[in-house]
Order: C-alpha cells, then sequence, then structure tokens
C-alpha cells in the first residue's frame, strides 16, 4: 500500500517558556540517502523520545525523523503536568465503559507516572520532574457533591487520597467550593525531557534525522519504506507514527479533533509555593479549565481557555485577551496570584478524543505499521505509555491494555 501525506500544521504560536535557554544538539548531519533500519519512528517530540528510548533500550536498531527540530513540535507547548488523572473523571469513564475498564485505565496511568520518575532517576536524566499531588477543584462539570462520589469510585478501586472542602482550601490560599487532592502525579520540563530521552536513545545507537519529512509511506507485509521530501529513503521491519497532531491519512482519525489552547508563564517569583505548600498541580472540572503549576525554577504557569479550532491566524489573534482571561481566573482562584505579570506566552494545537483516551496500536490495514497518537490533557503520561504498548506489540504479545487503545477500539 503506497500513501502520501504532507499535512503540516502550524502546531504553536508566541514563546514557550521551555525554549528560553540552550537546548542540546540532537540530530545527527546526513551521512547517506538511503538507511536501513528496524524501526523507524515518525516524529521526535515526547512521543518519539519515549519510544525511541524504549525500544533502544530492548537492543532494537532504530531511526527517528522529524520535519523540525526535535521537541519543536506541541511538546515545546506543554505545560507538562504528568498528570494519572485523565481529562475525564473516572465517574465519565465508569459511565461510558464500566467500572473494571475505568479502574485498568487509572492504575495503569499511575503506575505509568511513577514510572517516568523511576526512568529519569535511573538514567540521570536532568528534566526537571518533580513528584507532585494534583488539586482538582470542583467547577462547573463536577460539583462537591460529585467531587465526593469520584473520591468513593477512586477509594473503591484502591486510589487513596483527601476531600477538601472549602475551608481546607481557603487554609492553602485558594478559593473554592471542594476539591480532591491525590498524590500520583508530577511536572517536569517537556523539551528537557523528550531531549534527554533521545539522548540516551542516541546513546545506545538511534539515529536522528531532521529536519527530513516523511511525505510517502509503503507498508507491506515485508517491510515498509519511508520517502523523504528531502530525497531519503527508509527502510525498516516497522513504522511507528508518532507525528503528534499531523496524522497521515491512513490513520484512522475519526474519533480525535484539534483545538487551541492557551499557556502562560509568570518570571521568577516568591510566589510559587501559591497552589500549596507541597506545589499540588491545580485543575478545574470545568470546561474550558484552568490549570496552574510551578516550574523548577519558581515560575507560576497557568493553562487553559481552550478553544474549538486549531487556526493559527485566529490563535495569535486570541492571545492577548486568552492571556488576561487566563490570569484573570487564576487569581479569582489564588488571591495569593493578584498583579503578577507573565513573561512567556504561547498557544499551542491540542488534541482530544471522544473518550478521553489515546490512540495507540497496529493501524489497521497497514502491515507492520503502528501508531501512538490522540493525546489529551495528560497526553505525556500516554506516551510513556504507548512505549510500553508498542513494545509489547513488538514482542508479538499484546499488552492486557492494549484493546482499551487500540485506534479501531468501538
Ligand atoms: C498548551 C498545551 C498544554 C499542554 N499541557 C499538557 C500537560 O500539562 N500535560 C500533558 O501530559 N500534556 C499536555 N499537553 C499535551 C502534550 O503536550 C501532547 O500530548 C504532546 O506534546 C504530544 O507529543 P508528541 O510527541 O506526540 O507530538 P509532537 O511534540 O507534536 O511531536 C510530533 C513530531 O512529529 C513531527 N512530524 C509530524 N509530521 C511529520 C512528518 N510527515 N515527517 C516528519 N516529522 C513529522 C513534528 O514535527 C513533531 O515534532 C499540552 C498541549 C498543549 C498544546
Amino acid at each position: 500500500m503506497t500513501r502520501l501525506d504532507d499535512g503540516a500544521i502550524s502546531l504553536r504560536s508566541g514563546q514557550s517558556v521551555w525554549l528560553a535557554g540552550e537546548l542540546p544538539e540532537t540530530a545527527a548531519p546526513r551521512e547517506k540517502s538511503i538507511y536501513e533500519t528496524e524501526i523507524a519512528i515518525v516524529g521526535a517530540g515526547i512521543t518519539g523520545a519515549f519510544l525511541a528510548e524504549r525500544f533502544t533500550r530492548e537492543g532494537r536498531c532504530v531511526l527517528v525523523i522529524d520535519r523540525r527540530d526535535p521537541a519543536k513540535g506541541s511538546t515545546a507547548a506543554s505545560t507538562a503536568m504528568l498528570l494519572w488523572e485523565l481529562d475525564a473523571s473516572l465517574l465519565e469513564l465508569e459511565d461510558r465503559m464500566g467500572l473494571e475498564a475505568a479502574a485498568r485505565i487509572a492504575v495503569r496511568c499511575r503506575r505509568q507516572v511513577a514510572a517516568i520518575s523511576a526512568l529519569v532517576n535511573e538514567f540521570g536524566i536532568a528534566a526537571d520532574v518533580r513528584p507532585r499531588p494534583s488539586l482538582y477543584l470542583a467547577g462547573e462539570k463536577l460539583d462537591a457533591a460529585d467531587l465526593r462520589e469520584e473520591r468513593r469510585i477512586r477509594e473503591h478501586i484502591g486510589i487513596a487520597g483527601l476531600y477538601l472542602d472549602e475551608g481546607e482550601l481557603a487554609a492553602r490560599g485558594l478559593i473554592g467550593e471542594a476539591g480532591l487532592l491525590y498524590p500520583g502525579s508530577a511536572d517536569s520540563d517537556p523539551v528537557k525531557l523528550a531531549l534527554g530521552l533521545m539522548t540516551l536513545a542516541i546513546a545506545r545507537g538511534a539515529v536522528v534525522l531532521s529536519p527530513a519529512i516523511a511525505s510517502v509511506y509503503e507498508t507491506t507485509t515485508d517491510g515498509v519504506t519511508i520517502a523523504t521530501r528531502e530525497g531519503d529513503i527508509i527502510r525498516a521491519r516497522t513504522l511507528v507514527l508518532a507525528s503528534g497532531y499531523e496524522m497521515p491519512d491512513f490513520v484512522p482519525a475519526a474519533r480525535h479533533s484539534l483545538c487551541t489552547s492557551w499557556a502562560l508563564a509568570t518570571a521568577q517569583t516568591k510566589s510559587a509555593c501559591v497552589p500549596g505548600p507541597d506545589g499540588a498541580l491545580l485543575w478545574e472540572a470545568s470546561d474550558p479549565y484552568l490549570y496552574i503549576r510551578t516550574t523548577a525554577d519558581g515560575r507560576v504557569i497557568i493553562g487553559g481557555e481552550d478553544e474549538d479550532f486549531s487556526d493559527a491566524e485566529k490563535r495569535k489573534a486570541l492571545t492577548p485577551q486568552k492571556a488576561q482571561t487566563l490570569l484573570a481566573k487564576a487569581a479569582k482562584r489564588c488571591p495569593g496570584l493578584v498583579g503578577v505579570e507573565p513573561e512567556f506566552v504561547w498557544s499551542g494545537v491540542f488534541g482530544e478524543t471522544e473518550d478521553s483516551l489515546p490512540m495507540i496500536g497496529r493501524i489497521p490495514g497497514a502491515p507492520n505499521s503502528l501508531a501512538a497518537y490522540g493525546y489529551g490533557g495528560n497526553g505525556i503520561t500516554f506516551s510513556a505509555l504507548a512505549a510500553d504498548l508498542l513494545e509489547a506489540e513488538l514482542r508479538g504479545r499484546p499488552d492486557e491494555d492494549s484493546a482499551l487503545y487500540a485506534l479501531d477500539r468501538s
């Protein structure tokens, strides 16, 4: 089967806080134009980096290509709250797919966040990964009674945490009706994380080509061939697509939609403990939601305000207004933030699936082809999950959870 693709979209606007410092070089100079490899990964964002690290850890031969510099796609726009909680609450997931499946997803995501911390510690990756609790605040989607019910389900499946009432939130300097404070999440610098993982993969023999735009894919039962616009020919036993929100048209993406999200980072500030002394990752049960985190160097990041379009001009035009709205909403929640000014303001294309689950697994109708797509608000946790699920696919022993995330799930 031969497919053509050049579905490039503008992924980011503005100035992301993660691109302010110097970044290590990971792309290799081209030495030839024909490459043979076991695994060809398209996409050198956080997903491609998790995959490259995992596959090379297993001794696999890996080549990664990217049309941009590594980690300069949507990864550079991410606010990198490594949440075990999904955009959908367990209440919603239980409704949609039953308690057993909902529990498996939540427990797996908790394990996955812990595995990210363990991985960076084991290999000394400097990516500011910090274990954090998350604080889920009642909003227009879930009120205090709903949060009590959400806590009951979490407890039932063995995930322990606290319900905070209005007074307990006030003691943390927050205004709200109720909140759920749970351990088990983390935060990070997503660009450092992606480049750190990629550097580790390169040390084990992975090759990164960039810029290299995959434009023709030929997938057969004997293997795959990718032709790039720059003239490279890459032959691989297996193709793994990790091209983020730019999906070639042979990926069934009907359940996926694109929107735009905004974020800002303040200057380094003494009030960087705003969401509480434990640096909890704050997010609201609202649509659009608001979220607040701090950074390792003492900034406060505020994000959200999603809109249902991905057009770059529209998103640039709306940015000043969105920044003001984010600041005003954050100050209403955290009076400690009144008067803070943004130093960085940016926006990015953001993806969502109808069930809040990613699309990870074999691509129906494309032999020897795997995909890792469909990431929402806890996308990075799912990128790490993709590495586990796809390694299991490569071994020919699909993970016991694979059906939950399959591209052709019902
Ligand atoms: C504002 C914002 C805030 C977010 N906040 C969070 C958060 O707090 N927590 C969280 O977990 N997630 C968050 N996300 C989501 C998270 O950032 C994404 O899930 C993640 O960045 C996706 O990474 P990726 O590697 O799959 O995609 P990308 O980083 O976009 O990488 C894909 C790469 O593929 C390359 N590519 C595409 N097509 C081709 C081609 N034809 N040939 C060669 N290369 C190609 C691109 O150039 C790109 O570099 C946020 C996203 C945004 C926009």
